[in-house]
């Protein structure tokens, strides 16, 4: 808290710190930290803004079991952990921060947060995607009074009850299967009638006593006086509607990338990714997009870290480029 020379307090806005940086990693999920790795073994002492969820959404799941180098699996936030610490050890800072407003037109590039200001030389985009709502009656209101969109984080709350899993991805299927550690049941609602998840996680799931699967149906309404009591479940082909008993609903339909600050400034496509090409260059010299705030396609834990390696690597390039054609000024 700062206090002018009056002592009347001093709003945080017209006392923010200016900071400037060679490279600035916006997201602390796989791409950033890979970035932030790779650079920080570059000597450029990247600067890591973490967002609102350090790790990133591949910290909020249980066990990664596919991030090679680890034959039994990891935790994702174990996995996140190691990456930073990793990034650290070369150098890299991490303030848990997020970015409120960024100017790309001018250089150096200039990123605010509530309480900073940065300007940066070249930047690395990895602010990752957030979880699809609904977006029916009920949700908003009963959202962490029954309704949520991570398994690992508020599973434990439904021990021996019943919940509604939503969604016929890679996500609903693992998160569902893991829910049945601690529910008595588990009932998979999607809106056709065959999954999109990979084989693996489809035959675990119909191998599940404690998974049931509602086919060809949506969810039209949450109900629940403060705490969810059911939903009401349409059937896609007939229209009828059915109230079924629920204690939770947990919601895996997919995400949207976080790219709003950047709209108007980068190329995107009409879903709001990045668009960048196969160096992770944006339109926008020197600025540099990673993992799924750019990537429509894979959204793996794998794929992301590799494009925050390879983002940081032409972001060096950058870099050394600006270096020699005007030494000391970049
Ligand atoms: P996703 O693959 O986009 O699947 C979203 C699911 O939600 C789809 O089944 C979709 O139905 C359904 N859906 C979308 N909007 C809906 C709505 N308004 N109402 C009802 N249902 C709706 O998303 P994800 O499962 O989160 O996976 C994202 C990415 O991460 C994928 O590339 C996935 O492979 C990856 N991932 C991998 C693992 C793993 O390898 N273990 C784990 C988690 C995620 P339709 O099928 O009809 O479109």
């Amino acid at each position: 808290m700062e206090f002018n020379l009056s002592g009347f307090l001093v709003a945080e806005t017209q006392q923010k710190k200016e900071e400037s940086v060679r490279l600035l990693v916006l997201g602390s999920g796989p791409a950033g930290l890979s970035a932030a790795l790779y650079a920080a073994r570059a000597e450029l002492t990247p600067l890591v803004l973490t967002g609102l969820e350090i790790g990133g959404q591949a910290s909020l799941t249980f066990t990664i079991e596919n991030y090679p180098g680890f034959p039994e699996g990891v935790g994702g936030y174990q996995l996140g952990e190691l990456f930073q610490k990793q990034a650290e050890k070369f150098g890299a800072r991490i303030e848990f921060e997020t970015a409120s407003a960024v100017n790309l037109s001018s250089r150096p590039f200039k990123v605010s947060t509530y309480s900073a200001g940065y300007l940066a030389d070249a930047l690395v985009i990895a602010t990752g995607a957030s979880s699809n709502h609904l977006g029916v009656p009920g949700e908003k209101e009963l959202t962490g009074h029954g309704v949520s969109y991570c398994a690992t984080c508020d599973g434990y709350f439904f021990k021996e009850k019943r919940v509604v899993v939503v969604g016929g991805g890679d996500s609903a299927l693992e998160e569902g299967l893991f829910l049945t550690r601690y529910a008595s049941s588990v009932t998979i609602v999607h809106r056709r009638d065959s999954l999109r998840a990979g084989a693996i996680l489809q035959k675990r799931a119909h191998d599940n006593p404690k998974i049931h699967f509602v086919w060809n149906s949506i969810i039209s309404e949450i109900v629940g006086d403060r705490l969810v009591e059911g939903v009401k479940v349409q059937n896609v082909i007939s229209g009828e509607v059915s109230l079924l008993p629920t204690d939770g609903v947990f919601i895996f339909i997919g995400h949207t990338p976080n790219t709003n600050l950047f709209k108007g400034q980068l190329d995107m496509d009409e879903r709001g990714y990045i668009k960048a090409d196969l160096l992770m260059q944006t339109s926008v010299p020197g600025v540099y997009a990673a993992g799924e705030a750019a990537d429509p396609n894979f959204r793996q834990v794998v794929t992301s870290a590799g494009m925050g390696a390879a983002a940081a690597m032409q972001a060096i390039k950058y870099l050394e480029k600006q270096e020699v054609q005007a030494p000391g000024v970049v």
